[in-house]
């Protein structure tokens, strides 16, 4: 009962409006990939279904249930950023832990979960290291092992993947997907990047200036792209 709806949403910062009336359903288990220029609205969706800003208008249901004017703590949601701002007085272990002692999980429990976790981002050995210790691909498993170890139900990914090098970058997607299946997560993953958008996608959305150009599995959109835009963007055949 993973699943997003998005329905009419729109979002403005004062005057400007940034998201113009957006339609989206996310299937159950899906890893739906949102690609699209910057400044075309990507984060603040993300942070919309967050429940990190206020929709100006619409409707927002996450497994079934309006959400619209939940707060973020209870809408299920984990999310990975581009600037993963780890702790850095604390271990890995406990970087990884410390929403769960916020939660009051018992230490026994905590430290059986970040175990797990750590075994599938392989930081198994990492974890008494600090941040400072780290790679920056190590810091970013960190930070998605901070993000996974509460079984979100939902995981969006807001360009996690850019200040990383090329083949750090393609490492990662493939931990992102393993992760994303084994956990049977719905995920959400924001890029501007068409190559990661094409290797990653289930299905994507191309977005531009807060509204959807199409949505569709990455080989439709690459052979019969519905916009001139959508066709320069990912450089297919107009
Ligand atoms: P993207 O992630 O696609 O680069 P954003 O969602 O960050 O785009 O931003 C979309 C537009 O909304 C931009 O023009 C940005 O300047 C504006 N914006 C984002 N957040 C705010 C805010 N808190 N206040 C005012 N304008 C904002
Ligand atoms: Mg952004």
């Amino acid at each position: 009962m993973n699943g997003i709806d998005l329905s009419a949403i729109r979002k403005r910062f004062g005057e400007t409006e940034v998201v113009k009336g957006l339609d989206l359903t996310i299937a159950e288990g899906e890893f739906l990939v949102i690609l699209g220029p910057s400044g075309c609205g990507k984060s603040t969706l993300l942070r919309l279904i967050a429940g990190l800003e206020d929709v100006t208008q619409g409707r927002i249901r996450i497994g079934g249930r309006d959400v619209t004017h939940e707060e973020p703590g209870r809408r299920g949601c984990a999310m990975v950023f581009q600037n993963y701002a780890l702790y850095p007085h604390m271990t890995v272990a406990g970087n990884m832990a410390y929403g769960l002692k916020v939660a009051g999980v018992p230490r026994r429990e905590r430290a059986e979960r970040v175990a797990r976790i750590a075994g599938m981002l392989e930081l198994g050995a990492l974890l008494d290291r600090r941040p400072h210790e780290l790679s920056g691909g190590q810091r970013q498993r960190v930070a998605m092992g901070r993000a996974m170890i509460r079984s979100p139900r939902v995981f969006l990914f807001d360009e996690p993947l850019s200040n990383l090098d090329a083949k750090l970058r393609a490492q990662l997607r493939l931990d992102i997907k393993r992760l994303h299946r084994d956990l049977g997560t719905t995920s959400v993953f924001v890029t501007h990047d068409q190559l990661e958008a094409m290797t990653m996608a289930d299905r994507m959305v191309v977005m531009n200036g807060g509204r959807i150009e199409q949505a569709g599995t990455p080989q439709e959109i690459y052979r019969r792209p519905a916009t001139r835009f959508v066709a320069g963007f990912i450089g297919a055949p107009a």
